[in-house]
């Protein structure tokens, strides 16, 4: 008969990324009374979500919409979001001469090509779907867009801004993203008029929630990059940070998905091969201070048009209410770290910006009286063709590694929202709170006085 345990050593858990996923599998766990250990790469917590301090108040990096219907990850955050605003929501597609508003519907395919453009189109998706009619369901998100609304459509509506975005030809996208953008976000977010915005911005929410894991005892280590970890008999026993060793039980993970693979894997060629594949795109954030003229009725634009580099534009004046007269347009360009774009010089860029916004004509002509760049790398995990083989081979391996799952926004390789890169690690910390219960029914019963396998 096994000795019954004198003391129980909690269960040590990691959580890796202090954006809002971490923040969330934090929160849930700290509720549970499990001890975490919560490493942030980074000075600030908040992750891609978080926003920036200039010109004397809060810009988001580009939008920031909080939408979630899950109790724990809504309550989570209305709890830290402090004051709340509520802002109209209006998004629009930018084709070059005029704006369709976003989500895309009939009547305003109609509205904005007119009625013989949409007779046209219409006539295009009747022929896509006949042609398709037998065959198996393509891949590559041209083909999908050209089967599912016909060619016309998918040259206003994608062609060129899947390009921008991605920085590949359409058919080298994934027809995943097509569905997400057309189907499951497009009719998720029909008929929102409105959003809640923190007054104090985005960053408050997190620096709140943060604050108060630190209050139930969550140790939040910043500037802390783990680059390491430790396994022991196909078990994640420990991982290395800023050269320190900590020993756990568990750990989520809120790192991009291939680069956690390559870590907690490195002997696997089957995963270096897959992970080798899994490319993130960047964002450059040129914002722009300028005298308040015309609005542009939007808070958002996607640009569509290749003879335009921009695919976005936020009119923050849309929802600030500055004193002095002044207001901030943010353009998003997308690029890969370190290409011709991501090097160009700030000055440059807001050049480029300033004479790509006074283009649209949607504002007036703007004369930028000060600007700023913001680099954000890895911003968007690519949607390369058969990029999700490359996730299933990852996950398959991952699992043969017990104390270890990966959350989040690059955790899972997709383009998640903040409420739903938190629902994920809600899960995930859910997960390790019912293994730590049942560890504590083994150690109650002197089964084992090590963490249950998973
Ligand atoms: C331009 C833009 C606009 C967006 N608009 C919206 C929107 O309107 N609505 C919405 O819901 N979402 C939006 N998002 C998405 C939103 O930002 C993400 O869903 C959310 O930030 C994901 O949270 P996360 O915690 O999974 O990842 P992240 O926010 O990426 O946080 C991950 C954290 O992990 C840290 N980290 C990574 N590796 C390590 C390591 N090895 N060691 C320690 N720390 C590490 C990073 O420094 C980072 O702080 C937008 C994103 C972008 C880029």
């Amino acid at each position: 008969m096994q000795p019954r345990p004198t003391s129980v050593t909690p269960a040590r858990v990691a959580v890796i990324g202090a954006g809002p996923a971490g923040l969330a599998a934090a929160a849930r766990l700290a509720e549970a009374g499990i001890s975490v250990d919560l490493f942030e790469a980074s000075a600030a917590v908040g992750g891609l979500a978080r926003s920036l301090s200039l010109w004397d108040c809060e810009l988001e990096l580009s939008a920031h919409i909080f939408r979630s219907t899950d109790p724990f990850v809504s309550r989570l955050w209305h709890e830290s979001a402090g004051e709340l605003v509520e802002i109209s929501l209006r998004r629009g597609i930018f084709d070059g001469n005029g704006v369709t508003h976003y989500p895309i519907t009939p009547l305003r395919i109609l509205r904005s090509l007119g009625l013989l453009v949409s007779v046209q189109s219409a006539v295009g998706l009747v022929a896509g779907r006949l042609t398709a009619l037998g065959k198996p369901a393509p891949e590559n998100a041209e083909a999908w867009m050209v089967r599912t609304y016909g060619r016309q459509l998918h040259e206003r509506f994608l062609c060129s801004y899947a390009e921008k975005l991605w920085g590949v030809p359409c058919h080298q996208v994934d027809a995943r993203f097509p569905q997400f953008l057309f189907q499951s976000a497009g009719s998720s977010q029909e008929g929102r008029q409105s959003f809640f915005y923190p007054r104090a911005g985005n960053s408050a929410v997190w620096n709140n929630l943060s604050d108060k894991l630190t209050a139930q005892g969550v140790r939040i280590h910043r500037e802390t990059r783990v680059n390491r970890f430790i396994t022991d008999n196909n078990r994640v026993t420990g991982l290395v940070a800023n050269d320190t060793q900590f020993d756990v039980d568990h750990v989520i993970s809120t790192m991009p998905l291939g680069l956690l693979a390559r870590l907690a894997l490195p002997n696997e060629p089957a995963v270096a091969a897959a992970a080798s594949t899994l490319k993130s795109r960047s964002t450059l954030l040129v914002y722009l201070m300028a005298p308040a003229g015309k609005h542009s009725d939007f808070n958002w634009l996607s640009v569509y048009p290749d003879t335009y580099r921009v695919g976005r534009i936020t009119d923050f004046g849309r929802w600030l209410n500055r004193d002095d007269g002044n207001t901030v347009y943010c353009l998003e360009y997308w690029c890969d770290a370190g290409d011709e774009l991501w090097q160009t010089d700030d000055r440059a860029l807001a050049e480029l910006a300033c004479n790509e916004l006074n283009r649209t004509q949607l504002v007036g002509q703007v004369t930028a009286l000060k600007s700023h760049v913001e680099r954000v790398p890895g911003s968007h995990p690519v949607f390369s063709l058969g990029f999700q083989s490359s996730i299933d081979c990852i996950q398959q391996h991952l699992t043969t590694l017990s104390g270890i799952s990966s959350v989040g926004r690059s955790g899972a390789h997709g383009v998640l929202g903040m409420g739903e890169s938190m629902e994920s690690a809600r899960d995930a910390a859910d997960q390790v709170i019912g293994r730590i219960g049942q560890l504590g029914a083994n150690r109650a019963t002197g089964l084992t006085n090590r963490v249950a396998a998973d």
